[in-house]
């Protein structure tokens, strides 16, 4: 699966009963897709419907759902980042997430472990812990499929 923690973990119910996977892309044609609290249970949704099906998106769908994906040296650390911003900047729900991209291509992900780097080492000072005991979380590979 992707390593978007909201498709994975939790679920939007929108005022109007609308079941989907976040708030944002409720505001995208792709709502179409999404089942209704007021016409089925929360049970049924939850067990065999297009929510469903897109909550087990893997990292394989989107590498196949377009050619900047698949050939993006950065997928195994973006795993597909943000299927909404796909829907929005080009309507296709396997398509790219331009807001990864810019994250990504522009070195932002060595700029936070660096700007994290000494307050890391200030908590393992603090606590009397050494890195080499820790499991490297400034370095951890997201668990994508
Ligand atoms: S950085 Fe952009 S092109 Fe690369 S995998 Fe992520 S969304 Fe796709």
């Amino acid at each position: 699966m992707l390593s978007c923690s909201v498709l994975k973990d939790a679920f939007y119910v929108g005022a109007d009963g609308l079941v989907a996977p976040c708030q944002g892309i409720c505001d995208t044609g792709f709502a179409k897709h999404f089942l209704n609290l007021k016409e089925q249970r929360l049970c049924d949704i939850l067990k065999e419907s297009e929510y469903v099906r897109l909550s087990y998106t893997t990292v394989g769908d989107v590498r196949r759902g377009n050619d900047e994906c698949r050939k993006c040296e950065y997928i195994d650390r973006c795993t597909g980042s943000c299927r909404n911003s796909a829907l929005m900047a080009e309507d296709n729900y396997y398509g790219v997430d331009p807001d990864a991209c810019y994250f990504f291509r522009n070195g932002w992900e060595e700029r936070i472990k660096a700007a994290a780097q000494p307050a890391y080492e200030a908590y393992l000072k603090r606590n009397n812990l050494h890195a080499d005991n820790q499991p490297d979380t400034l370095n951890a590979k997201p668990l994508c499929i």
